[in-house]
């Protein structure tokens, strides 16, 4: 479903990212690993459109999204329609603080709707299914009866399930984690854990930046190892983490043994 190819980045004269190519197949789970600075936020943020790539390809269902050698495939109006092929979850939640948990999941696909052709005549009924269906996404987060809460009164897990639903409001093809428990207590970190693991039982394909090795090792199909702005490693995320290939990432790896 996602193809990354030889994709490059610099700050200034800081090459951050360097022949960076992956493949993410549809239903798959594909988690980064790397110490901090390695550049896996300028990647996600590459993946999304918040960073320009001076080199290489994003494709996604085979359609060529970015390309860096064709500024036709750059235009800042078709920018907004491309992101909505990833839904990302951030470090720090950044819910909307004076909206509810189902206004935050819902807010969105009201915008979005207005465009449709049919919205004035319809648009009762369209804000009831929207809103069906953000209870829902709620629901399955384990949120049901928070759909009405501020963020200030969840805790940061429940404000994390709530950025989830969000994210998967818009039904995205790649659903993209931004080290997702980094920010939060490690009682807390387990229960959005448990959601990731639900949605990659249920074959939503996900990339996850993240610093648990055990769940990466457990949840994802694929591992990729970054250091330096290079992909180090990838493969099988047993055989990464478990048995690694490259001498880097098995120094990595011991720090979290
Ligand atoms: P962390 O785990 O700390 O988030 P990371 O692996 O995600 O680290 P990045 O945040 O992608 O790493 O950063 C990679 C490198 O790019 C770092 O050296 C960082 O200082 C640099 N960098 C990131 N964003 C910018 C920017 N906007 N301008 C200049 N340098 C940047």
């Amino acid at each position: 479903v996602l193809q990354v190819k030889n994709i490059e980045k610099h700050f200034g004269a800081t090459r951050v990212l360097e022949d960076i190519s992956f493949e993410l197949e549809q239903g798959q789970a594909l988690a980064i690993i790397g110490s901090s600075g390695s550049g896996k936020t300028t990647l996600l943020r590459c993946l999304n459109f918040l960073e320009t790539p001076d080199q290489g390809q994003i494709l996604v269902q085979d359609k060529v999204l970015f390309d860096a050698a064709d500024p036709s495939t750059q235009r800042e109006s078709e920018i907004r329609k491309k992101r909505l092929h990833f839904g990302m979850v951030f470090q720090s939640f950044n819910l909307f603080p004076q909206y509810t948990a189902l206004e935050n999941v819902t807010l969105a696909s009201q915008l979005l709707a207005r465009e449709r052709p049919d919205f004035k005549e319809k648009k009762k009924e369209i804000y009831a299914q929207i809103e069906k269906d953000g209870r829902e996404l709620l629901g399955r987060m384990g949120l049901a009866d928070r759909a009405g809460h501020y963020p200030h009164q969840l805790s940061g897990g429940q404000q994390q399930r709530v950025a989830i639903a969000r994210a998967l409001a818009l039904k995205p093809d790649i659903l993209c984690f931004d080290e997702p428990t980094s920010a939060l207590d490690p009682e807390l970190t387990g229960e959005v854990l448990k959601v990731i693991r639900s949605l990659a039982e249920q074959k939503t394909t996900m990339i996850i930046v993240t610093h648990e090795m055990a769940f990466a090792r457990d949840v994802a199909d694929q591992v990729i190892f970054m250091d330096g702005g290079v992909i180090v490693e990838q493969g099988p995320a047993r055989q990464v983490i478990e048995h690694p290939a490259q001498e880097r990432t098995r120094q990595f790896l011991a720090r979290y043994a």
